[in-house]
C-alpha cells in the first residue's frame, strides 16, 4: 500500500497499558481459597480473567492490591470492581 502521510492506523506492536490492581479495587480473599468459584464475584469466573499462569487481561499482575499486599498473580479467588460475569463459569 502505498503511504500517502494520512496512514491512521493503531499501532499494534504496543500492548495496552493495563491498569493497576489498586485503582481497579482488588483484593485477595485467603478465606475463599477453596470456596466455590463458581458462585460469587471471583476473578475465576470473570470473563477477563486468564486462567493459564492466572493473569488477567486488563488488570496487572504485579503492584500493591487494595490492602498493600503483593501476591504477583491475579488469583482465581481474587476479585475487582470491574468484574463481568463469564456466562460459561457462574452457576
Ligand atoms: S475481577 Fe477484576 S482482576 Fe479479576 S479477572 Fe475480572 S477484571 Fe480482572
Amino acid at each position: 500500500m502505498e503511504d500517502d502521510g494520512n496512514n491512521n492506523n493503531i499501532p499494534k506492536d504496543k500492548p495496552y497499558p493495563k491498569l493497576s490492581k489498586a485503582s481497579t479495587g482488588y483484593l485477595e480473599i485467603e478465606h475463599f481459597k477453596n470456596a466455590d468459584l463458581h458462585t460469587g464475584y471471583f476473578c475465576y469466573n470473570c470473563t477477563y480473567f486468564i486462567k493459564e499462569g492466572n493473569h488477567c487481561a486488563i488488570v496487572e499482575d504485579n503492584g500493591p492490591d487494595v490492602n498493600g499486599k503483593e501476591s504477583g498473580i491475579i488469583a482465581p479467588y481474587g476479585l475487582c470492581t470491574l468484574w463481568d460475569p463469564n456466562e460459561q463459569e457462574t452457576r
